[in-house]
């Protein structure tokens, strides 16, 4: 198949993907961004919409137990093992519209662009529309995130299914999936919606959720890994109320203070990381007081706080996660209080598959798109694949204005390269 061909039929087909972006934006969408929720309505509108899709291209489509959807063009040997592509079609609340449903589309585009030039690929081609990617936007409790992904490679465990909590039901993520219409008990036996030893390997576009791309003027990247991470969901410091007035600090067991201190102590530790040339991120994205039992003239007795450590060694978010719980300790007996942590959610870091990025490296060449390698300091679901065996890789499009939020910018022109980048990649 000549490049110049391949790029026509992208760009041909091109059209129907930012059609399918737009009906996206019109429905999930309001005045503050798009909010698909996991195993929620709007997410499964996604579904059924790229379902929808898939059959008017005549593609293959079918649903797993969890509810994951698969559309699929057959190769000319179906018993070669095939690729996988795809990404996720939930979103966090108020979050922008190309975060995960931009890599599912593409690879429709792929799709539909082979089927115009004729060409059957030598290999089958499965597109995936992967559920709960987002859950950790949605379920508080106990549980790993990229739920969908995991239930469909069997390592979904029971206890996550009963530990993840709704934030706005408070039901718990089996029941939400029952819900949904979806096997519970499936999951939970560690059934896999896909077999091994018929894939070749896993490859996932998804915009650039970082600046990289865009400050150095380069439309798509190829991923050398994805970042880890330690979390804490539902950590607590437990203090005392007591008047603000009337008791001296060497009485109090102030909880916002020592919650402040264990923060700015770890964002210290974060600094040495940094400085000796180490990969972390470390945030606090919730920090708050009991609203029912809080005042101005109160000092305040518990927080409530989250914490997400990433890193693309392990090794550093042992060391985190153990300082963590050394600082916590001690600054809890200085200052009165007792922090409950909790246990860590860990996700460990994934390296992408050196073949396939060469792979990618060459195909981009080949095509003239500019590429960049780069790791990706968000989670994705290429990197359960990976840790499932499945050699794993990931194409980034240049987006500006950052992502989980209402903002995010895709040039669909940039969208055309990475979508010719992959469909070359997945024919070949
Ligand atoms: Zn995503």
């Amino acid at each position: 198949m000549k490049a110049n061909a391949l790029k026509k039929a992208v760009d041909a087909a091109m059209p129907l993907g930012i059609e399918l972006l737009e009906t996206l934006r019109t429905e999930t969408a309001d005045r503050a961004g798009v909010s698909r929720e996991t195993y929620g309505p709007k997410e499964q509108f996604a579904h059924d919409l790229l379902r929808k899709a898939a059959e008017n291209l005549d593609l293959e489509t079918r649903i797993d137990f969890a509810g994951n959807l698969y559309m699929t063009l057959a190769g000319s040997d179906r018993s070669a093992p095939g690729w996988i592509t795809g990404s996720h079609l939930d979103s966090v609340p108020m979050g922008g519209n190309f975060d995960g449903a931009a890599g599912v589309i593409a690879g429709l585009v792929a799709l539909a662009a082979l089927r115009k030039l004729g060409h059957s690929p030598a290999r089958d081609i499965t597109v995936m529309g992967i559920r709960a990617e987002e859950a950790s936007s949605w379920f508080a409790g106990s549980h790993n995130g990229h739920l969908g992904s995991r239930a469909a490679l069997g390592m979904l465990p029971r206890s996550e299914l009963d530990g993840a909590i709704n934030s706005r039901s408070g039901r718990t993520l089996a029941q939400h999936i029952a819900d949904a219409g979806f096997d519970v008990d499936a999951i939970a036996a560690g059934r896999q919606a896909l077999d091994r030893d018929r894939y070749r390997g896993y490859i996932e576009l998804h915009i650039e959720q970082g600046p990289v791309l865009e400050n150095r003027a380069i439309p798509v990247g190829i991923v050398t890994g994805i970042r880890g991470s330690a979390r804490l969901r539902s950590a607590r410091c437990i203090g005392e109320y007591t008047h603000s007035g009337a008791v001296p600090h060497e009485y109090r067991s102030d909880a916002v203070l020592a919650t402040a201190e264990l923060c700015y102590q770890l964002d210290r530790e974060w600094e040495a990381v940094r400085k000796a040339n180490g990969d972390l991120v470390f945030t606090v994205g919730k920090l708050y007081t009991d609203s029912k039992a809080h005042a101005l003239t109160k000092v305040p007795g518990e927080t409530a706080f989250t914490m997400d450590l990433r890193s693309q060694h392990l090794g550093t978010l042992e060391d985190m996660m153990a300082k963590t719980r050394a600082l916590a300790d001690e600054i809890g007996r200085r200052r009165r209080v007792r922090f409950e942590l909790g246990e860590f959610n860990i996700s460990p870091p994934a390296i992408m598959d050196a073949s396939l990025q060469a792979q990618l490296s060459d195909v981009a060449r080949e095509l003239g798109i500019d590429a960049l390698a780069l790791p990706s300091g968000a989670g994705h679901d290429a990197q359960d694949f990976a840790h499932a065996g499945y050699p794993a890789a990931m194409i980034f499009v240049r987006n500006a204005h950052g992502s989980h939020n209402p903002h995010e910018a895709l040039d669909p022109a940039d969208l055309a390269l990475g979508t010719q980048l992959l469909t070359r990649f997945l024919a070949s």
